[in-house]
């Protein structure tokens, strides 16, 4: 038990909340070094009630003035970064550049909400009918909710919230249990930027926070990010309580390399798409599928050379390219499916099981792996890892490469990395995933692009942020209008209006 305990922040103030709490571990040394509150029912119907009252007065508040607070916490983010990246590395474990990564993206989605008045302009047209008039407007849906994955701090709840409130929603926001205290940090510096009391409001917890979040009718909308069995069941609990909900599940992201490809560039950008924050992302790579044992081959040599060279240790010394896993229990679980990938056959050619950190023995580091010949049939090609195994799988043909990724139950990212744009054509435009890159490994689109997977890694229709934020954060009414006078005049009329 240590004295740090991170609360819920509910109407402008911090609050200790409920009985149950939790650590938060530092995962490079395996030291608590927070206990953080987990909501109970009343806790969430508290924060739910803030955002509830905190609604008419934000809603009539014009959106210009809405984008300004935008603005300013953008200015806010950049002048607390180091403070927010230091909580992000304590808590995750990740490196301070990849943390500082990770914010920038974040503040891009501040920037992006910080437009608004632009997106919710809506449409008009004069004259549908002889002196009638009709628009359409979007208008906000009431209080929204978003849940989190731990593997984003940050930046996921950026995604969601920004635009929630510049469209004019109150939001209550649940973030990981795991790492915490970025996003409360930058709750706090909202209200410094001039949102009002209540309509950011963040309570901490786990699966009773979240089902009192999903059971509510006061709640609108829930946006979700975590892993595909927890986004399936929110999916259908938000749904069946007549909630809009959007939820991103997991992935296994695929990059295929051609024959023709610049290898040593490939190997290069993948590096860093498997191993970089302990391939925790959405985004990873943890899978090559090379055309041709003779690239297959070239690939591994040159990964090999460069695993080599990789420095494993807390994310807090500059000179680290990866930290370690988030929790102990989550670096056995990894572990374990190396072992697996051994016993199901697949040749395992970088084994990072034995990694010690000199001084951080309790630690939660695991070297990186990479195996050959995987195969589709076997667990460690199937599921998300989400560690640092990547795994190689051989096939003869660029058809063969899309038939296997068109047959995986994920669909969030792929890449091809090739010379040939015939290929890259033939790939970006049939493949049935949601995010794809062309010698880009991670294709995250940008703030002003919506992002999301395809098949089992997104439940519902809208992406996260962008154009489909502005979307899923509003409902569109549409207007009618017509003023009597004598020139449209006319009797009863019985048949359906038309324009004939
Ligand atoms: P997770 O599903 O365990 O947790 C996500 C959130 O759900 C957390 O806030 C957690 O408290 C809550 N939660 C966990 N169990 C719950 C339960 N039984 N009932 C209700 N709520 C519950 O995910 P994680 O381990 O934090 O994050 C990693 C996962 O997130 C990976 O699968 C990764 O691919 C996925 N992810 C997806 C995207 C994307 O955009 N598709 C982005 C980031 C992460």
């Amino acid at each position: 038990m240590t004295d740090t305990r991170i609360t819920h922040w509910i109407n402008g103030s911090a609050l200790p909340g409920g009985s149950r709490s939790q650590p938060v571990y530092n995962p490079a040394t395996g030291q608590a070094v927070a206990e953080v509150a987990l909501a109970d029912t009343a806790t969430v119907q508290t924060a739910i009630s803030a955002a509830q009252a905190a609604f008419p007065a934000w809603r009539n508040t014009p959106p210009l003035k809405r984008a300004r607070v935008m603005s300013q916490l953008k200015v806010l983010l950049e002048q607390h970064s180091d403070e927010i990246c230091t909580l992000i590395t304590r808590e995750h474990g990740k490196v301070l550049a990849d943390a500082a990564g990770e914010l920038q993206r974040g503040i891009e989605n501040v920037e992006y909400a910080s437009y608004v008045p632009e997106l919710l302009k809506g449409e008009h047209s004069r004259n549908v009918g002889p002196g009638i008039d009709s628009w359409s407007e979007m208008q906000p849906l009431g209080v929204a909710a978003g849940i989190t994955p731990f593997n984003f701090p940050a930046m996921v709840p950026l995604w969601m919230w920004p635009m929630a409130v510049a469209c004019g929603n109150t939001f209550v926001l649940k973030p990981s249990e795991r790492d915490p205290s970025s996003a409360l940090r930058i709750a706090q510096l909202a209200e410094e930027a001039g949102l009002p009391p209540g309509v950011l409001n963040v309570v901490q917890g786990d699966r009773e926070a979240v089902d009192a979040l999903l059971t509510d009718p006061r709640v609108k909308a829930v946006s979700f990010v975590g892993s595909t069995p927890i986004a399936e069941y929110i999916y259908a609990q938000g749904c069946k309580n007549g909630q809009r909900v959007q939820a991103l599940g997991g992935a296994k992201n695929h990059a295929v390399v051609m024959p023709d490809a610049d290898i040593a560039n490939a190997v290069s950008a993948l590096m860093g798409a498997a191993y970089g924050s302990c391939g925790e992302r959405c985004m990873a790579i943890p899978l090559i599928v090379a055309v041709g044992d003779q690239t297959a081959d070239r690939v591994i040599a040159g990964l090999k050379e460069q695993i080599a060279a990789m420095k494993v240790g807390p994310g807090t010394q500059a000179a680290c390219d990866m930290g370690p896993l988030v929790t102990q229990a989550h670096r056995d679980k990894v572990r374990a499916y190396v072992d697996q990938g051994v016993a199901e056959g697949a040749d395992l050619i970088v084994d990072g099981r034995g990694l010690v950190v000199p001084g951080h023995e309790q630690g939660y580091f695991l070297g990186p792996c990479l195996f050959d010949r995987v195969k589709p049939g076997m667990v460690i090609y199937r599921e998300e890892i989400f560690g640092p195994v990547l795994g190689v799988v051989r096939v003869a043909s660029l058809q063969e490469a899309m038939a296997l990724i068109d047959a995986h139950e994920y669909g969030n990212g792929t890449c091809i990395f090739t010379r040939d744009g015939e290929a890259a054509r033939y790939f970006t435009d049939h493949i049935q995933i949601g995010m794809v890159g062309v010698n880009v490994p991670l294709p995250v689109p940008v703030a002003y692009h919506s992002f999301g997977g395809w098949k089992r890694s997104l439940f519902g229709d809208l992406h996260a942020y962008g154009p489909d934020a502005v979307r899923f954060y509003t409902k569109r009414k549409t207007i009618t209008q017509r003023w009597p006078s004598a020139g449209v005049r006319e009797g009863a009329v019985f048949s359906f209006p038309s324009s004939r």
